[in-house]
């Protein structure tokens, strides 16, 4: 097997780390050739020393000194770059066959859109990218041969659930329902009166999965339920009706797929990132993870619940906004990522990032998603908004 190149957008977060460790167990498969970060400096550097990747890429100018010295002293050859012409650049050298997209929100759009454009295998972490400009993204995947395989692990429980056909139509494959399933957080029992007074710390711990703070916080929200019902709108061409959350505390079934005839077929794992992650990088084959063998007996019973979606105020938004279309769903996804922001440094309760949430998507008109720039704009004016409504307090 030919060595294929690999580069890791956002490869110091929990998602980039995870795939590391998969290029790490199978070095005769993946080689590194370029991996990026904001500011983080040290797991770069470390990562670099290891992997040895052609270019490394960070926010600013500052940290791609700091970054540029230290790769010095260790003596490592690594190019060194900075910003987002620089993250294209990432994305699209000509070595990299796969890009693994998982830079946390819309920082991420722009390179995993220029991977898709240069036809690469698009490994998508990074669900924002198709909540803001699915439509776009997916024109992209398809004018340029690109191949799109999910990490997010519902998706890629989806992906396996299907037929590998099911580009010709859900419905023409005797598709009933993607039964997307949900852990529903940390606070699925919290009493609703003392959700006012949760911290970070509190939203960040979730039960089954160790993962960054922005979609910690989504998780407990259930955002991020919401952000993926947009992400498989797009990856499946499913129409909102056709996508059943499930809330399924244990994170074993990563979702399901259920057919005319009364199957239903799922993907079921440890919840360990490691397994999407290795599927989409080695699909159509499969490699080993790293991850514990999924014990049955230990598990011994698996528990489902309907979505609350009062409690839930931000799933109920993101249908809301896949059911406007346009670019509601890039409102609501700029209004949320400021409203995380803000929670994460006590700027905002827990409560009102479902409020600020729904006050930036009701005041803004949606348009049409017709150009990245529509997009964009879009993008710039929600979050504008949800700035100005956190500064005037509104929600805190
Ligand atoms: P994280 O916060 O741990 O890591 C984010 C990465 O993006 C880091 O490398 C960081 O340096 C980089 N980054 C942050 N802001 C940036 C910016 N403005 N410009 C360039 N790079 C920037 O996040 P994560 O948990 O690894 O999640 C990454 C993506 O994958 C998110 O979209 C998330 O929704 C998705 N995802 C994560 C998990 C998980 O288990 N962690 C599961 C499914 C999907
Ligand atoms: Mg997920």
């Amino acid at each position: 097997m030919s060595l294929q190149g690999i580069t890791v957008l956002g490869a110091t977060g929990s998602i980039g780390q995870s795939t590391l460790d998969v290029v790490r167990r199978h070095p005769d498969r993946y080689q590194v050739v370029a991996l990026t970060a904001h500011r983080q400096i040290e797991p770069l550097v470390a990562d670099c020393v290891e992997f040895k990747p052609l270019l490394a890429v960070v926010g600013d100018a500052a940290t791609a000194d700091v970054l540029a010295t230290r790769l010095a002293e260790h003596g490592v050859r690594t190019e060194v770059a900075w910003g987002e012409k620089a993250l294209v650049q990432a994305a699209t050298l000509p070595g990299a066959d796969m890009v693994m997209a998982a830079i946390v929100g819309a920082a991420g759009l722009a390179p995993t859109l220029a991977a898709a454009q240069a036809g690469r295998r698009v490994l998508l972490a990074n669900k924002e990218v198709l909540v803001m400009a699915g439509e776009l993204f997916m024109h992209a995947v398809r004018e340029h041969g690109a191949m799109l395989l999910p990490v997010d692990s519902e998706h890629n429980a989806i992906f396996q659930s299907l037929p590998a056909d099911f580009p010709r139509g859900l419905t023409a494959c005797g598709v009933q329902k993607i039964l997307l399933t949900a852990s529903g957080g940390p606070f699925r029992n919290t009493a609703l009166a003392d959700l006012s007074q949760v911290t970070p710390e509190q939203a960040c711990a979730h039960p089954n999965w160790s993962m960054g703070r922005k979609i910690s916080v989504d998780s407990a929200t259930m955002m991020n339920k919401g952000l993926e019902v947009i992400e498989a709108r797009w990856l499946f061409d499913a129409e909102p009706d056709l996508i059943q959350v499930v809330v399924h505390p244990q994170s074993v079934i990563h979702s399901a797929v259920q057919y005319v005839d009364g199957s239903v077929v799922a993907q079921l794992g440890n919840p360990d990132m490691r397994t999407p992650i290795a599927y989409a990088m080695s699909w159509p084959e499969r490699i080993e993870a790293g991850v514990a063998p999924l014990d049955l007996f230990k598990i011994a019973h698996l528990d489902f619940y309907q979505p609350d979606f009062v409690r839930f105020r931000c799933l109920q938004l993101a249908y809301d906004a896949l059911r406007e279309g346009g670019t509601a769903p890039a409102i609501l996804n700029a209004a949320n990522e400021i409203a995380v922001a803000s929670f994460l440094v006590g700027e905002l309760s827990f409560l009102g990032i479902a409020q600020l949430n729904e006050a930036v998507l009701a005041a803004l008109p949606a348009g049409p998603e017709g150009s990245l720039e529509d997009v964009s704009a879009a993008d710039g004016a929600a979050r504008r908004l949800a700035q100005q409504m956190i500064r005037e307090k509104r929600f805190a």
